[in-house]
This record gives structure tokens, C-alpha cells and sequence, in this order.
């Protein structure tokens, strides 16, 4: 089949604009003229940093990003950044934790400081002080936390909440916030805004995260991953947010991290690797300090500049396509299609059971099991079945879950909405 034939609806790497692989296309051949393809140009050229700082300023504006944030274009994948966070957002809380102490010495600088009595109460510090608290609402958020236990220590891990508990042991729901057991000052609460997998996305930023009585904002960090630039963000709530580029914003091959300049220098410079060592915390790779990609921006070793590229031009396209409410505009789409996929499931109880909670339902990853006269597993693929041969494709849901998965990203257009809707009618009809 052609690729206008087609509705892909796979859960990532996702569709991306035709238009833009068309130019792309161009582009990987000869880069304005150049003789050259733009995954050939070096990435110290002037082509490379211009392709970096447009993408930079579009998504910053696309999604209202404040100056006092910075934008890291890295490599690992979301689970990269499964392990870069807690790196660096340790590390972070270490140089907090010196700068308390030292204080506390009367000490101006490390240097001056007796060093055995600094490593001493800041060891003191670590056991009775440090966590990483996590929110587990799903699949990608559970990797997430088992990561900061491999890497740290589960002594240093708080699992906030688990969604599965009050579930029957499934993901489905996110327990009420009155429940969640935060920590009194994490170095991290992370969360994961939409899980993936199970088709369960946070309505909103959780106002448990919210400022305290006094204004200060805890340090929190999102994945963004499967739900990025399909709604505004309350930037100026987080720390930090990253997102793998392959879902909503362009080609498997970049991770963006949205992070606050005060985490980085000269603000919030990491602890040297020798007191990290002391204190016995991991040191983060080189490739996985934030710190040392912003110093370069984002240009510390070879970035894939051609996956920059696309993601510059599907930001540019989004921003022609809105250029006045930018993503409330995406947002707008990205409910109006949701909805359109969710009636039609709802409009037949009898066949389709939505799998998670309707007040956590995802608007970008529609997860629902088929099931006729008792049977799920053969009316399931009997649904791939029908819906492939209507050029529906991508549906079946995760290996770990099963089910049925129609991932709703922002290449989805309201047409193949509307196709699929129309057959999940159709097929309960039949
Ligand atoms: N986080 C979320 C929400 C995801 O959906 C995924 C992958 O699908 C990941 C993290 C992992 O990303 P990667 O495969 O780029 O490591």
C-alpha cells in the first residue's frame, strides 16, 4: 500500500508528517545547496548550530517555555534519562546539602572547610535524608524507579505511591493524592505524565506538587515522552521534563530535556566525581551530565543533527498550523480526536471495556480489550484482522499488556479518527 492508504496508529516510533519526510528527503541528499546531505554536514558546522538554536527557540515557543529553563538535546532514549535524572538530580541535592553545611561551619569555601568533617555530615546527610520519591502509574514509571534502585540503591528510592495497589494489582488508576507518601524534601519526585503502556495519563499537574505555604516549589521531574506538545505544560511547576523525539516530535534518535537553569552552573554546579566517590554516589557518565551537554550546547559529542532537523520541521509545522494558540490549538485537536475514539468504544459496552479508569484516561494512547461472547484473545484478532484491511494499522497493544492500543499522536489526523471510530462501531455491529 501507499502511505496515504494507510492510518498507523502504532504507539512509537509514531507516523510523521508526510511533508516533512519529503523534505527530508531532499535534505538527507543535498542541504541547501551544499552537495552535501545534512547528515553528512559535521556537527560543528554553522549549518548544525543553526539547525540546533531554531529547534531550541520553536519548541520554546510552541510550549510557552520561560527563559530560566534551558533545552538539552541528548541521546539514551527516555531510558537514558530513566538513569540521567537520578545522576544529576543527586547530584544537585549534594551541592545543596554542602552549601547547607558549610554554612553551618561558618565556612565561605569548600576548600577551607575540614574535609573529613564535610564528608563526614554529609554522609550523615545521605542515610538519614536523601530520597528520590516515585510516583509508579504505569509501566514506563515503574522502569524508571526500578532504574533509581539499581543505580543508588533501593535505600534511597520512595515509592510514593503504586498504582497497582489499588487496582487489583494492574495499572489503571492514579490513587488519590491524599494517599501518596512524599518525602519531606526528595532531591526528586518523578513521575511519568502519560504511561505508554497502559493508556493512563495524568488530567493534570497534581496539585500536591504544587508551592508550599511558602512559595517553594519541590523538585519535580516528568516524563513526557508519549504526551509532549499535545498539551500546554505548566513549565515554571517543573525541574525538569524530558521526552524521547520519536512519539510527538520527530525521529527515534534525540531526548529532550526541558531543565531550570538553577540546576545547572553557575547555580547548581555537580559535586566533583572525587567527593561523589567519597560519599559513595554514583558519578554520572560524561555523556549523561547535564551539566557538561549544556556547557555545549548540546554539541559535546555527535549529535544526530539530521533528527534535530526533522524535529525542527515538524515544530515549524505545528507552529504554521497554529501560529497564534500554538499548543492549546494541538490540544484542542488532540481532545477533539480522543473523544471521537472513546464514544465510539463507550457507544458498545457489551464489546469494548476501556482499560484504564475513565477520570485518567489517555487522550494519546487508547487502551481497550475486545471481547465477543467470552472470548477476547480471537475476537481481539479478529479486530487487527478487519482493522487492517481497512488500513488501520498499529493496534495491537503492548506485549506485556495485550489488548488493543490506538496511540493518538499529533499526526493522526481527525480523518483517521474518524476511520477508526467508524470501524469500532462497524465491528460491534457486525
Ligand atoms: N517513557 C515513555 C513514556 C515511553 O513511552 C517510552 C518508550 O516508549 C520510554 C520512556 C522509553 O523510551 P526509549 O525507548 O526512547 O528509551
Amino acid at each position: 500500500p501507499d502511505r496515504a492508504d494507510i492510518s498507523y496508529f502504532g504507539a512509537g516510533p509514531a507516523l510523521l508528517p508526510t511533508d516533512v519526510l519529503e523534505s527530508a528527503a531532499q535534505a538527507l541528499l543535498n542541504y541547501q545547496s551544499t552537495g552535501l546531505g545534512i547528515a553528512e554536514h559535521s556537527h560543528r558546522s554553522q549549518y548544525a548550530a543553526d539547525i540546533i538554536n531554531e529547534a531550541k527557540a520553536d519548541l520554546a515557543t510552541y510550549l510557552d517555555i520561560p527563559d530560566d529553563y534551558e533545552i538539552l538535546f541528548m541521546q539514551g532514549g527516555g531510558s537514558g534519562e530513566f538513569s540521567a535524572t537520578v545522576y544529576n538530580l543527586v547530584g544537585a541535592w549534594v551541592t545543596r546539602k554542602k552549601a547547607e553545611i558549610l554554612k553551618q561551619m561558618g565556612v565561605q569555601d569548600e576548600k577551607e572547610a575540614n574535609q573529613e568533617e564535610l564528608v563526614s555530615a554529609l554522609k550523615k546527610a545521605i542515610d538519614s535524608e536523601l530520597k528520590l520519591d516515585y510516583l509508579v502509574t504505569g509501566s514506563w514509571s515503574l522502569k524508571a524507579y526500578q532504574e533509581a534502585g539499581r543505580l543508588i540503591g533501593p535505600e534511597y528510592t520512595n515509592l510514593a505511591t503504586d498504582a497497582r495497589k489499588a487496582n487489583d494489582g494492574k495499572f489503571g488508576k492514579i490513587p488519590d493524592e491524599s494517599t501518596w507518601s512524599l518525602s519531606k524534601s526528595p532531591a526528586m519526585v518523578y513521575y511519568c505524565d502519560n504511561e505508554t503502556v497502559d493508556g493512563v495519563e495524568f488530567p493534570k499537574f497534581p496539585a500536591a506538587l504544587g508551592p508550599n505555604s511558602e512559595g517553594e516549589r519541590p523538585i519535580v521531574v516528568a516524563d513526557m515522552s508519549s504526551n509532549i506538545l499535545s498539551r500546554r505544560i505548566p513549565v515554571e511547576n517543573f525541574s525538569a521534563v524530558f521526552f524521547g523525539a520519536q512519539k510527538n516530535m520527530g525521529s527515534t534518535g534525540i531526548t529532550v530535556v526541558v531543565i531550570k537553569k538553577s540546576l545547572l552552573p553557575p547555580a547548581c554546579p555537580q559535586p566533583s566525581p572525587a567527593l561523589m566517590r567519597k560519599l559513595g554516589l554514583p558519578v554520572p557518565p560524561v555523556i549523561f551530565s547535564y551539566e557538561t551537554i549544556a556547557k555545549n550546547n548540546s554539541l559535546y559529542n555527535t549529535l544526530s543533527i539530521f533528527d534535530v532537523y526533522i524535529a525542527g520541521q515538524v515544530l515549524k509545522k505545528m507552529l504554521n498550523v497554529f501560529p497564534e494558540n500554538k499548543v492549546d490549538g494541538q490540544e484542542a485537536v488532540a481532545n477533539q480526536k480522543a473523544k471521537i475514539i472513546y464514544d465510539a468504544l463507550e457507544a458498545h459496552p457489551g464489546v469494548y471495556r476501556i482499560v484504564p479508569d475513565k477520570s485518567v484516561r489517555s487522550r494519546m494512547n487508547i487502551c481497550f480489550r475486545v471481547t465477543i461472547d467470552g472470548d477476547t484473545d480471537g475476537s481481539e484478532a479478529k479486530f487487527l484482522k478487519g482493522a487492517t484491511a481497512r488500513g488501520l494499522t498499529g493496534l495491537k497493544g503492548h506485549r506485556s499488556v495485550g489488548g488493543i492500543r490506538a496511540s493518538n499522536y499529533n499526526t493522526i489526523s481527525v480523518s483517521s479518527a474518524e476511520k477508526l471510530a467508524d470501524f469500532i462501531k462497524s465491528f460491534a455491529q457486525q
